[in-house]
């Protein structure tokens, strides 16, 4: 089926839809993006996702071309037209068409792309890996300096993925200065007895939405948080791992480097968060 998809104010099919070739999205990696998840047809941690989208074009200095109650129609009139029950809406805005290649920024009055799509996803909400759990590589983080702001600026990550997958592993986790930032496209969490141990928000890591939302649910239900770095070993030797992301909320991770953690399969703690975050994302879903 034909996707109807979202640009600059039009919805057209898939295949009409285009970018200039001298959109900055496109020469520069010049686009800061947003995906979030839809259940039942609803879209989860809305406001999160339309926040952090307002803090990275603030950081880079553009401004936003959508009006915020213009995105949130747009995101549900997509989600109606392409009939998706579980999935995925990916939005992304650049700063623009500047009409030529240049380093500098075109002129404020260049408005910026708006482009969005929509993933249909069956099984969002428990695909195979929540039950099997997942395989991480240790791999480094050569990231540049700003990885609070989500730019689609992505070639390591897609590195690091292809990289576990000739390992025969699923993902990976950054290490810089001999602890672990977070995996390719999550925020990585360690389990020990009751605690939840992951790295504090910095620059060094891209300020999950599913992460806010789950360490406030792991509260409530008692788990006890620490945020801090932790090591690759100590990462193979705790009770559990998991990562966090707005398309695979909770995933437990079963074996970090070649060794196998906890029992070497998903552990109850991952499992009941997912579920926690299931029940409470869709209460809260739009
Ligand atoms: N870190 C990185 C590097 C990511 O790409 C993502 C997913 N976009 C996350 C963390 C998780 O963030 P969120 O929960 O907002 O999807």
């Amino acid at each position: 089926m034909t996707r109807t998809v979202y640009v600059n104010g039009d919805y057209l099919p898939e295949t009409e839809a285009k970018v200039s070739i001298f959109d900055r999205g496109f020469l520069m990696g010049d686009a800061v993006y947003e995906v979030t998840s839809v259940l039942d047809g609803k879209l989860l941690d809305y406001a999160g996702h339309e926040a952090r989208l307002a803090r990275s074009l603030s950081e880079l200095g553009m401004t936003n071309p959508i009006s915020a109650e213009d995105l949130l129609a747009v995101h549900r009139e997509l989600v109606a037209k392409n009939g998706i029950v579980n999935g995925l809406v990916y939005l992304q805005i650049s700063r623009g068409n500047a009409g030529d290649r240049s380093f500098v920024f075109p002129d404020a009055s260049v408005p910026g792309t708006v482009v969005l799509f929509t993933q249909a996803v069956p099984d969002l909400d428990w695909p195979t890996a929540s039950k099997t759990g997942i395989k991480v590589i240790a791999f480094d983080d050569l990231r540049w300096g700003r990885r609070d702001i989500k730019t689609v600026q992505l070639l390591w990550p897609s590195m690091a993925k292809m990289a576990a997958k000739k390992a025969g592993c699923d993902d990976a986790f950054f290490v810089m200065d001999g602890v672990v930032t977070e995996g390719s496209s999550s925020n990585a969490y360690i389990v020990k007895g009751n605690k939840i141990i992951t790295r504090p928000l910095s620059n060094d890591i891209l300020h999950g939405i599913t992460r806010a939302a789950l360490l406030t649910y792991a509260k409530e239900a008692q788990f006890e948080i620490e945020e801090r770095a932790f090591t690759i070993e100590e990462a193979q030797n705790a009770d559990e791992a998991f990562v966090t992301g707005a398309s695979t909320f909770v995933m437990p991770v079963v074996q970090v480097d070649g060794q196998p953690v906890g029992t070497g399969a998903p552990g109850t703690v991952a499992k009941r968060l997912r579920e926690i975050y299931l029940d409470e994302a869709r209460k809260a879903a739009i």
